[in-house]
């Protein structure tokens, strides 16, 4: 999976490619779907969610430009596999999940595999995790309608956001930098499709499946 789908596709730090050997992704998919695991493709985590494709996770981590060490919120935990990642790297990981049966599952799979340090947080991420902010870094993994101040008000001086940004269907992924107080700069990375990214400063809240 890494040398295929992640540095033949140019990810080339070695911090994220280390990341990516070291957890073991198949800990994160339904037994089922366990001989899918190291595929290309994202794969369904039940609820209607999905774990993202391996590259958008390596290329997402890539796009935090983490040195390692650093304080990093996620929204959308999902499988908890992005939290692994990202803990293997940053030295304190908090994700925030609105689902708590999979926030539930996640929680489970990362206490019997040593990831202890991520915190998880069941509610609305729109509103980020304001006691534990700033965040050297953050990231977004569902789609969200536009940028959402209030998580990007979360952000430490540098610090750097990632976040699929567009409609329903389609998004462009976003790198904000923080460079001051009220000074934002923002780049676009890839078109991507994520799972919409709900709450109050995301699309309507539907009832959870
Ligand atoms: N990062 C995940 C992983 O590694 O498996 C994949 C995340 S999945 C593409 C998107 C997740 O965002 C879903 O689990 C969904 O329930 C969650 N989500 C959507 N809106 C949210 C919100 N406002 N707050 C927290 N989580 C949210």
């Amino acid at each position: 999976m890494v040398e295929r789908q992640i540095k033949a596709r140019g990810i080339s730090d070695a911090l994220v490619i280390d990341a990516m050997l070291r957890v073991p992704r198949h800990l994160f998919v339904e037994e089922a779907l366990q001989n899918q695991a190291y595929t290309d493709f994202p794969l369904p985590i039940g609820a209607g969610q999905t774990i993202s494709q391996p590259y958008m996770v390596a290329l997402m981590t890539e796009a935090l430009l983490l040195a390692g060490g650093e304080k990093v919120l996620e929204i959308g935990t999902g499988s908890g596999y992005q939290a692994a990642v990202l803990s293997r790297i940053a030295s304190q990981v908090f994700t925030i999940e609105r689902n708590p049966v999979l926030a539930r599952k996640a929680r489970a799979i990362l206490d019997s595999n040593g990831f202890s340090n991520i915190s998880i947080r069941v509610g609305d991420g729109t509103l980020g995790w304001r006691e534990e902010a700033p965040f050297d870094a953050i990231m977004v993994t569902a789609g969200a309608p536009a940028v959402v101040e209030e998580i990007q008000r979360q952000l430490a001086i540098n610090g750097r956001l990632v976040i699929p940004v567009g409609s329903f269907k389609e998004q462009m992924l976003k790198r904000i930098i923080r460079l001051g107080a009220a000074e934002f700069r923002e780049e676009n990375l890839l078109s991507c499709r994520f799972v919409p990214l709900r709450g109050r400063h995301g699309w309507q809240d539907t009832p959870l499946r």
